[in-house]
């Protein structure tokens, strides 16, 4: 392996320093401005700087370029093309158009639209992306690129991402110019992802029909060890998975991603990677760039990356941290408090404009993070709860109270604050408190947003942030920009933002009931599963925000929760057809032998000694029959329920049946198998139980 790790950083990537060596400097100069600024490619330099791409990527040994796009399914989507071209002599030279690198047109017939095609037109296309890095992977060159339909409708992730982007830019410049700030032309969102998975074996994997189909165990008696002993947890890293790891992070560097930390996580077989944080661009792009690799190389050692939010019933399942902030694009960071009360009067705003967003858009955050398989995780004691509130740490709560209180502020040694200009003392990144259960915390100089599912692209969570936050800086903006006391109105502000939404803080424990109960009585919203979240997507306010913004529009808006409720559905059937065919045609029959092997066993004993003790045998057949007869029938049940499931109108009313009619039957199921599994001798039970699962590497 090639140690040399500045050296093979990010050496398959088209960045500023290759695009320095290899465009003419004003082509360069050009396409850094559109990068930096976010606006469309020159035309006139496309061919150039397609040429200069094409040939580097060729060096890297490049014969296929392709459109990299983020469809509606979740997944990202490539169709590759070589560069080939036909010469007079029957050769061929490889080409790439500036055209070929600016826009393609995927016949893009078979992605979700949610009714969007219907109304529109059938074709869609990609648009090249020039703020995140192309890259070679695999004999290819890949383009980041946006998917829309010929009319202009997001079709993708990446679009309204973008759009959100500049939205809260826009808003958040007002902001900087009334503190003063005449420099900043931009303001950048920043993300790190910090990414959980499990790694399991491949061959046992390919024994589990379920895992195969749904990237998830639908049946498993737990193992007798789980992780009670928290013996995995920042645990030796074991060498299959060591090797693992390291080719993955010599990837990931090659693909300049700064992989940084990669630790084993909580439960048994799973782990976490985190890079550093990069533009919000460029980090989504990047999750997705992990999340693939991980797989292949996974493949690659005869191991399976899972990474479904809960492949195992019993421990831990995965997620994200959407670590986000905000800075300028002269290299300010929004979110860190100051060590001046001019300073800190902007941090408070910037805080105040958090709160309220959050407050505001809870039901929005907490749609973007929905999905079947995340269900398993929020409120499972785990994960934080459906709820979404705000842990902003003792010291800076204190703040935000005597602010509210009109009290004045006693910071531990720091004396007293002069309330009438809103100030914060100094104060260290403090990670010492830190709440580990809260949805949405504050650490330090960013907010971590820890509801996200381990497999979900990463774009929708910071859309609703970046959107949320714009519509509170123009707000703010509003009210600021017409002042005629600028401090005075600042403080007002602050004070009414805090005191108007604090209910959206909360530093208990966010796994209690208490919690649950104490949110309610504040009005704070509860979406317990994703059809109860999609089911206020578009509400008219959350609409008229996306729409004030120009992040989507209603018609995209409504798409989208078509294809959030039909991919629901999708899944949980799929779900249900998994388990219909595992215990119908696996572990039914299975039981079966077992039993009468039993039965004979018992038959040959009483041959033998007509009084000698069968009890346990009799014992065996009766509870297992019992069962068999009972999973028979919750069988029966489920298809028929799967089947009405089908028939209900496509939408709402299908994932609210698949939701209330299908996954209990699911659940009453897994629970008479899991049982029939504890008392079947391993010999006869048709697949890799837990242990095999969890403990084989
Ligand atoms: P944790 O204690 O939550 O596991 P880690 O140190 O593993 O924290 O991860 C923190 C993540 O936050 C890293 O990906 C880091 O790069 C990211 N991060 C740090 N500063 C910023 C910032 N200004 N903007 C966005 N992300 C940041
Ligand atoms: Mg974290």
């Amino acid at each position: 392996m090639n140690k040399n790790v500045p050296l093979l950083f990010g050496n398959m990537v088209f960045n500023e320093e290759v695009m320095r060596q290899r465009l003419p400097r004003e082509v360069c100069k050009s396409l850094l401005k559109t990068m930096e600024e976010g606006k469309e490619i020159d035309p006139s330099i496309a061919d150039v700087v397609a040429n200069a791409m094409k040939d580097w990527a060729v060096e890297k040994g490049a014969t296929h370029y392709t459109h990299w796009f983020q469809p509606l399914t979740g997944a990202t989507a490539e169709k590759h093309d070589s560069f080939i071209a036909p010469t007079p002599g029957g050769q061929v030279v490889m080409e790439f158009s500036g055209k070929c690198l600016i826009k393609g047109e995927p016949d893009a017939s078979s992605f979700p639209s949610g009714g969007l095609r219907a109304t529109f037109e059938a074709r869609g296309y990609t648009a090249w992306d020039p703020a995140s890095y192309a890259f070679v992977k695999d004999g290819t060159l890949y383009i980041p690129t946006a998917f829309c339909s010929y009319t202009g409708e997001a079709l993708d992730s990446k679009t309204p991402l973008l759009r959100s982007i500049d939205a809260i830019s826009r808003e958040g410049v007002r902001i900087l110019r009334l503190f003063g700030d005449t420099t900043a032309k931009r303001l950048t969102t920043t993300v790190g992802a910090e990414q959980e998975y499990f790694i399991i074996d491949k061959e046992i994997y390919l024994q589990r029909k379920d895992l195969i189909y749904t990237g998830r165990t639908l049946f498993g008696a737990p193992a007798p060890k789980g992780q009670e002993l928290e013996d995995h947890y920042f645990g030796p890293i074991k060498p299959r998975i060591a090797d693992f790891m390291a080719e993955l992070d010599e990837e990931l560097w090659k693909l300049g991603i700064l992989s940084k930390t990669k630790h084993n996580e909580a439960a048994p077989a799973q782990h976490e990677l985190a890079p550093i944080f990069t533009t919000t661009n460029m980090s989504v792009d990047q999750n997705l760039l992990i999340m693939g690799c991980m797989k292949r190389i996974a493949e690659k050692h005869g191991l399976v990356c899972l990474l479904h939010e809960k492949p195992f019933a019993g421990v831990s399942g995965s997620g994200k941290h959407n670590n986000w902030s905000v800075g300028t694009d002269t290299g300010k960071n929004l979110f860190k408090p100051g060590k001046t009360p001019a300073e800190n009067k902007q941090f408070l705003l910037m805080l105040a404009a958090v709160v309220k967003a959050v407050d505001e858009y809870q039901d929005l955050l907490r749609i973007s993070i929905a999905s079947a398989g995340n269900d398993h995780r929020l409120g499972g004691g785990e994960a934080p709860p459906a709820i979404v509130s705000m842990f902003i740490g003792d010291e800076l709560q204190a703040v935000v109270d005597s602010i509210v209180s009109g009290t004045d502020f006693k910071g531990a040694a720091r004396g007293k604050m002069n309330l009438g200009i809103p100030s914060v003392p100094t104060f260290t990144k403090d990670t010492s408190d830190r709440n580990r259960t809260s949805p949405f915390a504050f650490t330090g100089n960013k907010f971590e947003f820890r509801m996200l599912g381990s497999s979900q692209n990463i774009s929708m969570p910071n859309v609703v942030l970046n959107t949320a936050v714009a519509e509170s800086f123009r707000q703010f903006a509003d009210v600021l920009e017409n002042a005629k006391d600028f401090d005075k109105a600042l403080a007002a502000l602050i004070k009414e933002t805090f005191t108007k939404h604090s209910r959206i803080f909360f530093n208990g424990n966010g796994y209690s009931e208490e919690w649950e109960k104490e949110a309610e009585r504040r009005g704070l919203s509860n979406l317990k599963t994703s059809v109860d979240a999609f089911k206020t997507f578009t509400s008219e306010k959350n609409v008229a925000l996306f729409a004030r913004h120009g992040v989507m529009n209603a018609v995209e808006m409504k798409s989208r929760e078509e294809i959030m409720y039909e991919n629901y559905a999708k899944v949980i059937n799929i779900e249900a057809q998994t388990m219909i065919e595992m215990a119908g045609r696996e572990i039914i029959p299975a039981v079966t032998s077992y039993v009468a092997e039993v039965a004979s066993a018992a038959a040959a004993k009483t041959a033998v000694i007509e009084t000698v003790d069968i009890s346990a045998e009799t014992d065996i057949i009766n509870r297992l029959s019992t069962l068999t007869g009972k999973a028979y029938k919750t069988l029966a049940a489920l298809r028929a329920a799967d089947d009405e499931a089908k028939r209900q109108e496509a939408g709402e009313k299908m994932a609210t049946f698949f939701l209330e009619r299908v996954i209990p039957v699911m659940r009453e199921l897994r629970e008479t198998v899991d049982e029939m599994e504890t008392l079947t001798a391993i010999d006869y039970w048709p697949m890799p139980n837990y242990g095999d699962l969890l403990f084989s590497i």
